[in-house]
């Protein structure tokens, strides 16, 4: 097959976040030339006052500059390519509920994704839910930080919503119970989910003569979201640009057709701003 790149791609990320590689341009560049229509750059969300190295970029030296940079990269390449400007952000509860909602209703970006990787504990740190050493307890945190994220109305749809098999492991009925969750309160709020393609790049055990295994997107999982019929979006979350053309799009069309999704090729960003 001939790997064909998608249509759109609202899921990307900038060198501004500490573990990605390329200028704006080269990505916006990489977009075109791989016949994408739509691109949405999405880094790690930055907040004020809250560092955190090699993760997000710090928001007091790159934020300004993020959004200046890819609001005239949108205007340079207007006719080849329609470019928005995003963050993947952490439900953060009080720490980050005004400044995300300020975000959107000033127009600073277009949209939020909801990425739940890590939460600050009572002391203001920074805490993975993959370093805590009780996976279930991790899992719990996890669900319960998504669901209000979820429910707060500010994202556009749920990245990588299995991302606590990563962690966690092993499709028992715990695992199940939490899918049910994401995926019951994902219906009800008519939210699409994200079968997200970072691990089939970076955590693929692909042994010789065998399918491609990842953490996530989640056999099972996917599974149980389409049985409910949640729509859902694919996200490259490439973390450089030469990932446009060589991320494994036949894998990821077929991982869609096998577990007979509802595939949203593109998606609308309705707008958020008021006057
Ligand atoms: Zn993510
Ligand atoms: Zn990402």
């Amino acid at each position: 097959m001939e790997n064909k790149p998608l249509k759109a791609n609202y899921h990307s990320h900038t060198f501004r976040c500490g573990h990605a590689e390329g200028t704006d341009e080269e990505f916006v560049r990489a977009a075109i030339e791989n016949g994408y229509e739509i691109y949405g750059v999405t880094d790690h969300v930055m907040i004020p006052h809250h560092p955190q190295m090699g993760m997000r970029g710090t928001y007091e030296v790159y934020a300004q500059n993020y959004f200046d940079s890819i609001r005239a990269l949108k205007e340079k390449y207007k006719s080849k390519i329609e470019l928005h400007l995003g963050f993947e952000a952490e439900w953060l509860e009080d720490v980050t509920a005004d400044y995300y909602h300020d975000l959107l209703s000033k127009g600073i970006v277009e949209y939020l994704l909801l990425g739940q990787h890590c939460f600050l504990d009572s002391s203001n740190h920074w805490v993975w839910y993959r370093d805590i050493y009780d996976t279930k307890e991790a899992t719990r945190l996890y669900l319960k930080n998504l669901i209000e994220g979820m429910k707060s109305g500010d994202f556009l749809y749920v990245a990588h919503p299995d991302l606590y098999m990563m962690w966690y492991g092993k499709w028992d009925d715990f695992a199940k119970e939490i899918a049910h969750e994401i995926i019951n309160t994902a219906k009800d709020l008519h939210m699409i989910l994200e079968v997200n393609m970072g691990p089939s790049r970076w955590g693929k055990k692909n042994y010789i003569g065998q399918e491609l295994r990842v953490p996530y997107p989640d056999e099972d999982f996917w599974n149980v979201v389409a049985e409910a019929d949640i729509p859902c979006v694919i996200g490259v979350d490439n973390h450089r640009p030469y990932e446009l053309k060589t991320s494994p799009y036949d894998w990821v069309r077929s991982f869609v057709t096998r577990h007979k999704l509802r595939w949203l090729e593109t998606i609308d960003i309705p707008s958020r701003k008021t006057k």
